[in-house]
C-alpha cells in the first residue's frame, strides 16, 4: 500500500479543513511520525510521535504552545511529516468537532475570526479520501475506480470556485466531503487505476458536471427537469441495477387536511362541492403535481416536505396522504447504489460511466487547457 501511494504524484490540491466550523482552537499531534512545525520567519519545532501542540487564535495571531510550555504568535503556521507517511491528526476544541487525520502538510493561517486550516495533498489521495467520505468502505474496484473518474472531473470542473478565499475546494458538501486520510484497501489502488482520467463533454471537452446521487429509484432524472439546466449528457436513464439497494423506497403520511391547507397556500382554488381526487402517479418520472387543474412542481414539494426523493406517487387513505416513494437524492446523474450493483455484477468502470452518463469521453486531464489557481 505504500509502495502505491507513493506512485501517486499528481498535483497538490488545497483543501479548505472544517470549512464551515469557524476553528479558533485545535489540537494539533502527531499520528504518525514526528512533524515539523514552521512558523513566520521559518523557526521550526519538533513534534514527536504521539505529542501534541496546541493553536489558538488571539490577538490577530495564532498561539503555539507545546509540552514543553513553548509558546509564540503566529500568523502563518505549518506542519508536515518528515517523510510521506506522517500523518497530521487535527482536533477542534472551540468550537469541538471530530478529530480527523490529513496526509502531507496542514497550515495554519490566522484569519478574523478563525483560523484558516488548511490541507495541501496530492490530488489522488484527496481523491481518495473524498470516496471513503461519500461511499464508505467495502465497495467492488470497479465501482470505485467510476467513483474516481467522478470525484476528480468535479475537481478540476471546480478547481477555481474558492480562489478569492486561498484554496481550491472547501471539505464540505458544498464542494465535495472530504474527512482526510483515505483507510479503506480497495480505494487507493482505484484511483491509482484511474490516475489522472476525467470526464468530458464530448461536444467542448470540458469537464462535464458529473453529478451523482444515492439512489434513483429506477429512472434518473434530466439536469432538465432538476434544475432547468440543459446539460443533454445528464439525460433520463432506466436503471434497473438499484431497485433491491436500501435507498430504494420510502414511505411518508400527511394528514389530508394538512395536504390541502398546504395546496391552497400554493394557489390551489378549493371547492368544497366537487369530490377532488388528491392521488397522483409517477410511473416514470414527471415534474409536476397535478390535480383538477392545478400544478405544482414535484421538485417543489419534496423539499417543503423534506421528501427523499421527486419520484413519489401519492394515495389518499383513511384521511392521510400517503406518499409511497423511490430512490434518494436529486436522482441525476450516476445512481450510486446501482453503479455498485453493476460492479458487483462484473461491468467495467468505463460501462458503469457510459450507462449513467451519455455522449462523454474519458481523458487525461493534462492534455486539457484548464486554469489551475495556485497559490502560496
Ligand atoms: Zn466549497
Ligand atoms: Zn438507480
Amino acid at each position: 500500500m505504500l509502495l502505491l501511494c507513493s506512485n501517486l504524484h499528481g498535483r497538490s490540491i488545497w483543501v479548505s479543513l472544517y470549512n464551515s466550523l469557524q476553528v479558533r482552537s485545535v489540537v494539533v499531534s502527531a499520528y504518525n511520525g514526528p512533524l515539523i512545525v514552521s512558523v513566520d520567519g521559518g523557526v521550526q519545532y519538533t513534534i514527536a510521535a504521539g505529542q501534541a501542540v496546541y493553536a489558538t487564535l488571539c490577538d490577530g495571531g495564532i498561539w503555539i504552545s507545546n509540552m514543553q510550555g513553548q509558546t509564540g504568535s503566529f500568523k502563518h503556521v505549518t506542519v508536515q511529516g518528515v517523510d510521506s507517511s506522517a500523518i497530521v491528526r487535527l482536533r477542534p476544541v472551540s468550537p469541538q468537532a471530530e478529530a480527523r487525520n490529513y496526509e502531507e502538510a496542514v497550515s495554519l493561517a490566522a484569519d478574523i475570526d478563525r483560523i484558516q486550516l488548511i490541507n495541501r495533498v496530492d490530488e489522488e489521495r484527496y481523491i481518495a479520501g473524498v470516496i471513503e467520505a461519500e461511499a464508505g468502505q467495502g465497495r467492488a474496484r470497479e465501482f470505485y475506480k467510476a467513483k474516481a473518474i467522478i470525484c476528480r472531473t468535479y475537481l478540476y470542473g471546480h478547481i477555481d470556485r474558492h480562489e478569492n478565499e486561498g484554496f481550491h475546494l472547501c471539505d464540505e458538501v458544498h464542494c465535495q466531503a472530504y474527512k482526510g486520510q483515505c483507510r479503506g484497501r480497495n480505494i487507493l489502488p482505484a484511483v491509482a487505476a484511474t490516475q489522472g482520467i476525467i470526464l468530458t463533454d464530448r461536444k467542448d471537452s470540458k469537464p462535464i458536471l458529473a453529478t451523482f446521487h444515492s439512489n434513483c429509484g429506477g429512472e434518473t432524472e434530466s439536469a432538465q427537469n432538476a434544475w432547468q439546466n440543459n446539460l443533454p449528457y445528464l439525460a433520463p436513464v432506466a436503471d434497473p441495477y438499484c431497485s433491491s439497494s436500501s435507498n430504494a423506497r420510502w414511505q411518508k403520511t400527511v394528514s389530508l387536511d394538512d395536504w390541502i391547507s398546504y395546496l391552497v397556500k400554493n394557489g390551489y382554488k378549493l371547492n368544497p362541492d366537487v369530490v377532488t381526487d388528491f392521488s397522483f402517479q409517477q410511473l416514470r418520472r414527471i415534474p409536476n403535481y397535478t390535480v383538477n387543474k392545478f400544478t405544482m412542481p414535484v421538485r417543489q414539494i419534496r423539499t417543503d416536505w423534506q421528501l427523499r426523493s421527486t419520484f413519489f406517487s401519492i394515495a389518499v387513505e383513511d384521511g392521510n396522504v400517503l406518499f409511497r416513494g423511490r430512490g434518494y437524492g436529486h436522482g441525476v446523474g450516476l445512481c450510486q447504489e446501482g453503479a455498485m450493483e453493476m460492479a458487483r455484477r462484473g461491468f467495467k468502470y468505463g460501462e458503469i460511466i457510459s450507462f449513467y452518463y451519455k455522449n462523454v469521453n474519458l481523458v487525461p486531464v493534462n492534455t486539457l487547457q484548464i486554469r489551475v489557481p495556485e497559490f502560496d
